[in-house]
């Protein structure tokens, strides 16, 4: 039977993290897995309202582990962060990347955009911008095709370096995308002098539509502003036809949610793209 990544189950139960010793364990653990294969990127399609097509994916970190299964990111990308192994996990995290984008136009699904998540730890790295470029290199990908998704609160330790970083990446063809719009410290200084092209709605947005009218003020008022700003605008968490019409009536971009399907294994995701090819 296939587990639901969406819910890996909690072996690495709450009560435990308040032990420091737990905590070494994991990240040794964790250490291991980044050298012993045991991550992999799995795939959530993203789906252009205009045309419905699939624009790209998002990249979403997951561990296999031998023993404990499937283990998803928010149990142990904290950990990773707090140790500094999201750096490297980081970095192989966009390697792996590139290697499917490559794979993907040999496939025969060129134009689609990967993109990988950023922790606000990866900036704290002072070769963040040339390890970056050092992998795209070595790939030889179109840069245009990836995208780099970012917090706002990512860039607060130092947001004259990060920016530096943005900016530097973004001459070499690398796109942005702010993630998780209206959660944290949203600013609007951030959208006008950052290279963002796009922003993702959080889904607590999208699943509060039909329930709450300041939901909808806000994706309104959210997609309004992007828009006028020449930013596109991606809705997370889209589970249901009522959300979707919503969105939809908004003009929102593209939407990415269970509606559509669920993050994938990468073969998983060929056979999804094959299938709506012939559709
Ligand atoms: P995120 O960047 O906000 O990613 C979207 C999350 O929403 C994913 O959770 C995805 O599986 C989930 N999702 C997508 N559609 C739906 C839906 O319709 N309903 C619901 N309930 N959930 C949906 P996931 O894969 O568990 O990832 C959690 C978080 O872990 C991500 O949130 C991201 O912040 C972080 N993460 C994942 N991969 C990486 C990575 O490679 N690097 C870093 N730094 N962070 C990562
Ligand atoms: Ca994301
Ligand atoms: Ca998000
Ligand atoms: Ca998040």
């Amino acid at each position: 039977a296939k587990r639901d990544p969406g819910t890996s189950y909690r072996f690495y139960d709450r009560q435990l993290h308040i032990s420091a010793g737990y905590q070494l364990r994991l990240e040794a653990d964790l250490r291991s897995a980044l050298r012993g294969k045991e991550l992999e990127l799995y795939y959530q399609p993203r789906i252009d309202l205009a045309t419905e097509e699939v624009r790209g994916v998002e990249c979403l970190l997951r561990w296999n582990h031998p023993e404990r299964g499937l283990v998803g990111p928010d149990e142990f990308i904290p950990v990773a962060e707090r140790s500094g192994l999201i750096v490297p996990i980081g970095y192989w995290v966009i390697e792996q990347a590139c290697q499917r984008l490559r794979e993907s136009a040999e496939l025969g699904f060129p134009g689609l955009v990967f993109a990988v998540n950023l922790s606000f730890r990866q900036f704290h790295d002072r070769k963040m911008t040339e390890t970056i470029f050092r992998i795209i290199f070595n790939a030889n990908v179109d840069t245009s095709l990836l995208e780099l998704e970012l917090t706002e609160s990512a860039m607060m330790h130092d947001p004259e370096y990060a920016q530096r970083c943005l900016r530097e990446l973004n001459q070499l063809g690398i796109s942005f995308a702010l993630d998780d719009f209206g959660t944290g410290f949203s600013s609007l200084t951030n959208l006008q002098h950052l290279p963002i092209s796009l922003l993702k709605i959080d889904k607590s947005f999208v699943q509060d539509l039909g329930h709450s009218a300041d939901a909808e003020h806000i994706i309104r008022a959210t997609i309004s502003l992007a828009h006028s700003l020449q930013i596109s605008v991606v809705a997370e968490g889209v589970e249901n036809e009522g959300q979707l019409e919503f969105l939809r009536q908004q003009h929102c971009d593209e939407i990415q949610g269970y509606y559509y399907a669920r993050p994938m294994p990468w073969k998983d995701l060929v056979q999804f793209l094959t299938n709506r090819d012939q559709a």
